[in-house]
């Protein structure tokens, strides 16, 4: 690999979700041409919920010029282990810090500009054309230099990069979250799970919760967010008639705020109260718009292929027990804007797939042995 005089490339990221910002914030500060083209029409603003801050997230942050008060977090002295009636089963002092997902969206956001990142604007009809990657969105046909399939666990980037093995696998049980504010919760409760990492397994469940700051980075008491997350068993037919029921296809994994029916909203409500500690049941009952994540495995047998190359969750789609999806996303885009500092295209997409393979599997594996430990199959 020969070391190039640096030079800038027009680059097209499919995908404006945290790793195509990762991704775009980075490559912009370094000179080069960056767009991005985001599927969803009204932005990502409210989709997201807790995070677990992590190393690279932070280095991210201030490789792309932003200083980590732009994304304040709240942190928690102790994990406790609760008992289905409630009780501390264990206790552990470990300290950590909780972001949440739309104040780190909103910061790396503002390092794009406007102009350069296009809303309503799918990605389609990848070509590989030599030195140059064709596609389509509702805009008009594009072509750039270098395209980042940033576009998620569904990419359609993929499908050019890595044709021969480019599906999903969903592992047999999904996720439930929430995010309420803190001040709805009761005291009783709040005294259970406030300040800590609070969990709960039992036979098909998997339950935790923690604290993040509030919708616009507030991390004084009172005005911050709780975040319930709760893993269930849920076969794959089961997931099925889920989606068909909200008046999605059978095949999706997800649905956001909002588009849980009523009756399965209730009906989990119900559930918790019957499967979780009190504490845990009572969060579950405060929120209205419930959403579900479909867990899914994938690792990309390759990660480039021509001037294409694929980043985060389009690159490997990790378990969340791992907490380290947001953050393998920035080390995609750390590693791939050192490389094109110093590299030609070329090398640098060599390079990154031979570095970032690797890291790719081995925190998907790491996944896996954590999610074959709980009792949720
Ligand atoms: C609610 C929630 C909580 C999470 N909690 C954690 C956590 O605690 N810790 C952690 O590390 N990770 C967490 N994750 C996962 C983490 O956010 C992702 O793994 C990480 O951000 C990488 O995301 P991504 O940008 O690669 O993919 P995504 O966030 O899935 O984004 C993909 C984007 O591409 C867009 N898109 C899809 N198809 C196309 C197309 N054809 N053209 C253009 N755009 C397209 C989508 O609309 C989406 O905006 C969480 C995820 C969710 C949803």
């Amino acid at each position: 690999m020969t070391a190039l005089r640096p030079s800038t490339h027009d680059v097209a990221v499919a995908g404006g979700s945290l790793g195509g910002l990762f991704a775009a914030a980075l490559l912009h500060r370094n000179g080069h041409r960056v767009d991005v083209f985001e599927e969803s029409a009204r932005g990502l603003r409210t989709r997201g919920a807790g995070l677990v801050a992590q190393n690279e997230i932070f280095t991210a942050l201030a490789a792309a010029g932003l200083s980590d008060s732009a994304v304040p977090g709240v942190t928690s002295t102790e994990r406790i282990t609760l008992d289905r009636a409630g009780g501390v089963q264990y206790r552990q002092q470990a300290t950590q810090t909780q972001l949440s997902w739309d104040r780190l969206y909103d910061a790396l956001r503002s390092a794009v500009p406007d102009d350069r990142y296009h809303l309503g604007a799918a990605v389609d009809d990848v070509r590989l054309d030599g030195d140059r990657v064709r596609f389509r969105t509702a805009q008009g046909d594009h072509d750039a230099g270098l395209l980042i399939g940033a576009d998620g666990a569904q990419s359609r980037v993929r499908r050019a990069v890595a044709p021969e093995h480019a599906d999903n696998r969903y592992v047999g049980y999904a996720i439930w979250r929430g995010l309420i504010p803190e001040s709805v919760v009761t005291a009783d409760v709040a005294a259970v799970l406030f300040g800590r990492m609070a969990f709960y397994t039992g036979p098909g469940e998997h339950a935790l919760g923690y604290l993040i700051p509030g919708p616009d980075g507030e991390t004084a008491p009172g005005s911050r967010r709780y975040n319930w997350v709760w893993y269930r068993r849920l076969d794959s037919d089961a997931l099925s008639t889920l989606m068909q029921a909200a008046g999605r296809s059978s095949d999706s994994t997800s649905l956001g705020p909002g588009q849980t029916p009523p009756d399965a909203a209730a009906s989990l409500v119900e559930q918790a109260l019957d499967q979780l500690p009190p504490a845990f049941a009572a969060v579950v009952g405060l929120e209205s718009r419930p959403f579900l994540q479909g867990v899914l495995d994938y690792v990309a047998p390759r990660l480039t292929r021509g001037h294409a190359l694929l980043l985060g969750d389009a690159a490997a789609v990790v378990r969340p027990h791992t907490a380290m999806g947001a953050a393998k996303a920035a080390g995609d885009a750390l590693d791939l804007a050192a490389l094109l500092q110093d590299f030609s295209i070329e090398d640098s997409l060599r390079a990154y797939n031979s570095a970032r393979l690797p890291i790719a599997r081995d925190i998907a594996r790491y996944g896996v042995a954590l999610g074959d430990a709980l009792p949720l199959r």
